[in-house]
């Protein structure tokens, strides 16, 4: 049983005894007694891939995530705007949610921002929208060549305003830095964001070294209310420009490095055996084979477990084959974790060689949900092995279950309920229903599972003694509530290292 009703004794931030308790939830801990009546228990839940500056950001930050058409993007930025000077910066756009779904123009930016830069980054943080004013400071014009891994979309004689991946950069880096205090203010609003969540540990992806000293401070006052296991950028070898080696702790561990094999789907980035159904092209390696075969020796050597996003099955099959080598040759040994990012298409032919190898799989069930559509377009007859869930765990797997907030919501429970129903936004039936996973596989997967992919699981992801008293509080039996109920499951309470960090009530 993952959902119980108990009493549980708290020492030192681990369970000392759990005694069954038919009224609710009771924390008897050296903070005092705290009963939840007619409540339920769970390991506490883990996002195991998701960009906790990045929730910053959008929480204080310009978010178009509901925007409905490029217009209703600029009302908002421009009321964000409001008289400010310098960049304006936003995040979570998505033409595929607007009426008629194609990208938009840098016009509808320079009517209103006339001279002051404008960035906005796509939902899925593969492509951004800019104005004449930021091209203009980037230098990009007709003549600037693609870069590797990006593209800059032209018209006529003119850039449109939309980068895609590496291009993103050329404008990106000519942004301004933040200052500290606005950087500690998005960290803080996120973390808290997360325990509301009923969150108690995330790992956090593709982290710049810059923000490490951060959390690392945050750590040592004791000032984070949720357990953090970082993945730090590694695809420019930032890691070790940076000089960062792995580093334990309760609550902030740096543990890995992270590497994109590919782009997204949604911008035909992903990289595919054969050519997008909706379009010429077979999208874009970020990384060759031999590349990310060598960061990873090189990363490895130093200790750090591997981490690398894959979308496309060309993407994926390259990344299973870094892998396979890895292991084959004696560079990983069985102790070093190596992971796929997302392993949304997967082609039948390699779903074996990922359990051989023990190569670990985190996935997203509410991209599936969000994408179902776009990606019928863009995969034609392939969606039958794309965000293959069942499939993974049929060939005795355990995926790690997280958001990528905050490209999507953060809500645990959005995403069990993803797994479990697998019904698209805006549909009413299951997309391919034969990949839905069980109940107990979905609560598994954002908390043993999830453990099990950064190393964790032999002290964390179970109510047992002696376990971290991490733990998430809720208002419903998850594992006997209807399907539909799950969505809307509330949390009443966030504990981590029995120390209770997010109450309802207050
Ligand atoms: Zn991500």
């Amino acid at each position: 049983m993952h959902a119980i009703q108990a009493t549980i004794l708290v020492e030192r931030g681990r369970i000392a005894a759990i005694y069954p308790n038919p009224h609710g939830v009771e924390i008897i801990s050296e903070q005092g007694t705290h009963f939840y009546p007619h409540a339920w228990i769970l390991s506490g839940l883990v996002d195991s891939h998701c960009h906790l500056y990045g929730l910053g950001n959008t929480l204080t930050g310009l978010s178009l995530y509901s925007a409905i058409s490029a217009q209703e993007c600029v009302q908002q930025a421009l009321q964000y705007a409001h008289n400010s000077q310098g960049w304006i910066i936003g995040n979570g756009w998505n033409q595929e949610l607007w009426d008629h779904n194609h990208f938009p123009h840098k016009e509808f930016l320079d009517i209103a921002f006339p001279d002051q830069p404008v960035y906005l980054r796509r939902a899925d943080g593969h492509a951004a929208w800019v104005n004449s004013k930021a091209l203009e400071i980037a230098g990009i014009t007709i003549d600037t060549p693609h870069p590797l891994g990006g593209s800059i979309l032209m018209e006529d004689s003119s850039p449109t305003g939309i980068l895609i991946d590496n291009a993103m950069n050329l404008v990106a880096d000519c942004i301004p830095e933040s200052t500290p205090e606005q950087i500690k203010k998005d960290i803080v609003a996120a973390i808290h964001h997360c325990s509301s969540l009923g969150l108690t540990e995330v790992h956090d992806m593709d982290v710049h070294p810059t923000l490490l000293p951060y959390y690392l401070e945050m750590a040592e006052s004791g000032s984070l209310p949720i357990r953090i296991q970082s993945y730090i950028k590694a695809q420019n070898d930032e890691w070790s420009t940076f000089g960062y080696l792995p580093a334990g702790g309760e609550f902030m561990r740096l543990v890995g490095l992270k590497f994109f094999a590919d782009g997204a789907l949604g911008s035909r980035g992903a990289a595919l055996l054969e050519q997008y159904s909706d379009a010429d092209t077979k999208g874009l390696f970020l990384l060759q084979e031999e590349q990310l075969f060598e960061k990873a020796v090189k990363g490895l050597e130093f200790g750090w477990n591997i981490s690398t996003h894959a979308i496309g099955d060309a993407a994926n099959r390259m990344v299973i084959n870094v892998y396979e080598r890895l292991r084959q040759q004696g560079y990983a040994s069985q102790d070093d974790i190596l992971r796929i990012e997302h392993a949304q298409i997967v082609h039948p032919n390699d779903i074996h060689r990922i359990s051989l190898h023990s190569i670990k799989t985190a996935i997203q069930p509410i991209h599936c949900i969000s994408d179902a559509s776009m990606a019928d377009s863009r995969l034609g007859e392939r969606t039958s092995y794309a965000y293959p869930w069942k499939t993974l765990i049929d060939a005795g797997l355990h995926p790690a279950g997280g958001s990528d907030f905050p490209i999507e919501s953060g809500n645990p429970f959005s995403g069990i309920s993803a797994f479990c129903n697998r019904i698209p936004f805006l549909s009413n039936h299951a997309w391919h229903s034969e990949q839905i996973i069980h109940r107990k596989q979905a609560i598994l997967s954002y908390t043993q599972w999830a453990h099990e992919s950064s190393g964790m699981d032999y002290r964390r992801g179970k109510l047992h003694h002696k376990f971290d008293a991490d733990f998430t509080i809720i208002d419903k039996n998850i594992e006997t509530c209807h399907n539909d109920e799950l969505e809307s499951i509330q949390v009443l309470a966030t504990y981590t290292a029995g120390i209770r960090r997010f109450s309802h009530n207050n």
